[in-house]
């Protein structure tokens, strides 16, 4: 089998668990305990939070540890928004995660805020001119993603938090999906928030961090013990929280030029194979190991089915349609992508770097498997959705 859902989640790496090992074991206590066993707890979480502020450029007390990249957007988006006094408006893009997009959302349904979608261009790109535009005086909070997570498309993050400091408002970015590919200084950046996740990384899942600049007003979205300055409660993840750091400087080693170069050999396979197809997102200004596409005319579902039973290569269905409904992806109609077409969308992300020979022949693979389902239109083979946002 060759995975190539690495945006959906990632294996552990064995240098990862071997560095949370010890915090699973015998320096099991709990980080807020005052005997040598919190103690040595506490000393690992000091260390590890040290680590991933390093990888971010800040400092460790701006780091917040928190169960994941959804409850990061969460605390971000809500924290933020209902902390500030500016106002009860938000802008944030129209392909945001739904961890980013339900969080505004709920300000909408709940605390009378208005938000508003900023729309993208064909490549799912946020014009930073359309940024301002709709930036208002009693705007709160401004939120865009560093990369989408279903097109692959990395936007101008640097000058859409500029767009947003020039008229003082919070910039909030989800960089779930560029955290280990992209470098992500956050002061080159000059964002306010930023969320990412373990185990899109090689971290385990339910693990995250968000990013609070110092000085940015959060009202805390879980309360408890306190922990975490106050901003998040709960009984801190050491182990966890080792094993982000541990997998972001491993990530931060990682050949990304290598990993693009073998994704372009993979797209060019598919295009070649499979005519008609054509790839989504941005062509160039992507994640390294993103490669996305439409194919119309087939079901993205079957095709994913008789690549998996007959070639061995495991993808996801691009579209990420919402849970036991039909509609199409909102990400790909914000593209301007037609439904019908949207729904036949497929994404095959890669992590390690594969051999190029694997890749090249899963490219073709992918062209066979269209070929073969294109044969049977209408074939209604079921793969079951997941979730949208994975
Ligand atoms: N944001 C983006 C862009 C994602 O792709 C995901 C996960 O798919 C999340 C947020 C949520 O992260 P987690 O799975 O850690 O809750």
């Amino acid at each position: 089998m060759l995975y190539l859902d690495a945006a959906a989640t990632t294996p552990v790496r064995r240098e990862v668990l071997e560095a949370m090992w010890p915090y699973l074991t015998g320096t099991f206590g709990n980080a807020s305990s005052h005997h040598s066993y919190g103690e040595a707890a506490a000393a690992g979480l000091a260390d590890a939070r040290a680590r991933v502020a390093a990888v971010l450029g800040c400092r460790p007390a701006e780091v917040v540890l928190t169960s994941g990249g959804t409850e990061a957007d969460n605390l971000a988006v809500k924290g933020v928004a209902l902390a500030r006094p500016r106002g009860r408006h938000v802008v944030t893009s129209a392909i945001e995660h739904p961890a980013v997009e339900e969080s505004c959302a709920y300000l909408e349904r709940l605390h009378g805020f208005e938000v508003t979608r900023v729309g993208v261009d064909a490549t799912g790109t946020v014009a930073p001119d359309d940024l301002a535009a709709a930036l208002r005086d009693d705007t709160t909070l401004c939120t865009v993603m560093t990369a989408n997570n279903e097109i692959g498309t990395v936007q101008h993050v640097a000058a859409l938090a500029a767009v947003a400091r020039e008229r003082g408002v919070p910039f909030h970015t989800d960089a779930v999906q560029a955290a280990g590919s992209l470098d992500l200084d956050v002061r080159t950046l000059g964002v306010d928030s930023l969320a990412i996740s373990g185990h899109k990384l090689g971290a385990p899942k339910g693990v995250g961090a968000l990013y609070v600049r110092r000085g940015l007003r959060l009202e805390p979205v879980l309360h408890g013990g306190g922990q975490e300055r106050g901003r998040r409660s709960g009984t801190e993840d050491v182990a966890g929280a080792v094993g982000l750091a541990r997998a972001l400087e491993l990530a931060a080693t990682d050949d990304h030029v290598a990993l693009a170069a073998a994704r372009d050999v993979f797209v060019a396979a598919v295009l070649a194979g499979a005519p008609g197809a054509f790839l989504t997102g941005h062509p160039t200004r992507r994640l390294p190991g993103h490669a996305s596409f439409c194919v119309p005319g087939t079901s993205g579902e079957s095709v994913l089915l008789r690549l998996e039973q007959d070639h061995g290569v495991v993808g996801s269905p691009g579209s990420a349609c919402a849970a036991g409904s039909d509609e199409p992806s909102a990400v790909l109609l914000a593209c301007g992508i037609d439904p019908e077409v949207a729904a036949t969308s497929i994404r095959f992300t890669f992590s390690d770097l594969p051999h190029l020979e694997e890749v090249e022949k899963a490219g073709f693979a992918v062209g066979r498997a269209v070929g073969d389902v294109g044969a049977t239109p209408g074939s209604t083979a079921s793969v079951s959705s997941p979730p949208s946002g994975v």
